[in-house]
């Protein structure tokens, strides 16, 4: 054992970071509300800044927003080890999602500090940008411009419901950075996050050793059909959007049914229907959908299965129904090294570990393709997420955070 393995963050001060982050954009029922560019997603991001200053580390930010902060290492050629996650948050967001995985990797810096322990390689702390997509579409932008997957330009001009586009929002709290950065600077990425799933809460396991990622097909519908009014329009006349759009729902929780006993998932998240009126029939439902399985050749045949569907809904409820928009991530493996380093720190730590997939999108899925990656899970309560009500406490991650600060040290060599 050498003298670094011994090593342990302080987790009552993570924790006291976690619950300073927590009063920014607190929600009355315990949760948090801050999302990607607004007011309080500046205020945290400056809050950290400053943390990470006070830590010794150079901050730099991109053009996307996206804030690194480096700990230097002793070689200074040699590519950092990139830690962290995201600081932003749903509508209706818990306290932990993503925040744990930035504040993580800035108790590790505080924790090498303490211990006056160099590296040879840099360590980073890196803060994506508006991970979670409840305010500018898609999510994950700000790694997806990282890794060259979205341009800077398309980032800056997605707008939110109220017109402001995320250059503007950049501008609006001071974020729109002139570094930049890209996968190559880097050695590999470590993201810390609970899991947001159940697995690990029920089979009271303390580390989750994330090996790859579901596969994910999304797409958004649309059904048209045709105005009338509510009253005198005759049934077989009718050509309701919303019977449409209720269809292909149904069709669509089906083909998740059907599968889920290998894992698979179906979901309508979100309908937008026009005119939305008492009185009318409405005419266009624009609606959202995904399948997610850890197959992706299930995933694709989950698609095929709509698409075969497609005909007899029309006939069923006098719409057109299309598929306007399609999109697919997801299905990739991390790193076998990255992720053997976390499996065999964690076993070596004593801990309780379990393999598994990452069901949800995250950042890292991004930088896998152009970095070694791997991914830690922590469990969370009733695996209960996206939720005001999610809950870790500090024995929950504790041990997660002791694998992300032994994984980091031995890939960035202890000199
Ligand atoms: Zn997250």
């Amino acid at each position: 054992m050498s003298r670094s393995s011994n090593i342990r963050p302080n987790i009552s001060r993570l924790w006291s970071s976690l619950m300073r982050s927590a009063e920014i954009g607190a929600t009355p029922r315990g949760g948090l509300r801050r999302l990607a560019l607004t007011e309080e997603d500046g205020e945290v991001r400056r809050e950290f800044i400053r943390w990470c200053e006070e830590a010794g580390c150079v901050v730099r930010v991109d053009g996307i927003g996206n804030i690194f902060a480096f700990r230097a290492g002793q070689d200074p050629d040699a590519k950092a080890v990139l830690v962290g996650s995201h600081l932003d948050t749903q509508i209706k967001g818990g306290r932990f999602d993503g925040i744990l995985g930035v504040l993580a990797g800035l108790e590790l810096v505080r924790t090498l500090n303490d211990h006056g322990v160099t590296t040879r390689r840099p360590i980073a702390v890196v803060n994506w940008t508006n991970e979670e997509g409840a305010r500018f579409e898609p999510p994950m932008i700000g790694s997806a411009v990282f890794t060259g997957r979205a341009s800077l330009d398309f980032a800056h001009g997605r707008a939110d419901k109220d017109g402001i586009t995320l250059g503007q929002a950049l501008d609006a709290i001071g974020f729109r950075g002139t570094d930049r950065l890209s996968p190559e600077a880097f050695d590999s990425l470590f993201e810390l996050h609970i899991e947001q799933g159940p697995h690990l809460d029920e089979a009271k396991r303390q580390v989750g050793v994330v090996t790859g990622a579901f596969s994910v097909r999304g797409m958004v519908v649309e059904v048209v059909g045709e105005t009338g009014h509510v009253g005198p329009t005759p049934m077989p006349k009718r050509r309701n959007a919303i019977v449409g759009a209720a269809r292909v729902t149904l069709a669509v929780d089906d083909i998740g049914w059907s599968r889920h006993e290998t894992g698979g998932k179906s979901t309508t998240m979100r309908l937008r229907v026009e005119p939305n009126l008492l009185g009318i029939l409405p005419d266009r439902v624009e609606m959202t959908c995904d399948f997610r399985h850890p197959d992706d050749a299930v995933a694709t045949e989950m698609l095929a299965s709509l698409k075969a569907q497609i005909p007899d809904i029309e006939q069923r409820s006098g719409c057109k129904v299309s598929i306007r928009e399609q999109w697919s991530y997801g299905g990739m493996q991390y790193d076998p090294g990255c992720v053997g380093l976390v499996r065999e720190v964690a076993q070596a730590l004593g801990y309780s570990t379990m393999d598994l997939l990452t069901e949800a999108g995250h950042d890292a899925m991004h930088a896998a393709d152009h970095l070694p990656t791997a991914m830690i899970f922590t469990p969370c309560e009733g695996g209960l997420s996206h939720n005001e009500a999610e809950n870790v406490t500090p024995d929950d991650i504790e041990p997660g955070v002791n694998v992300l600060l032994q994984s980091v040290l031995r890939r960035a060599e202890v000199v």
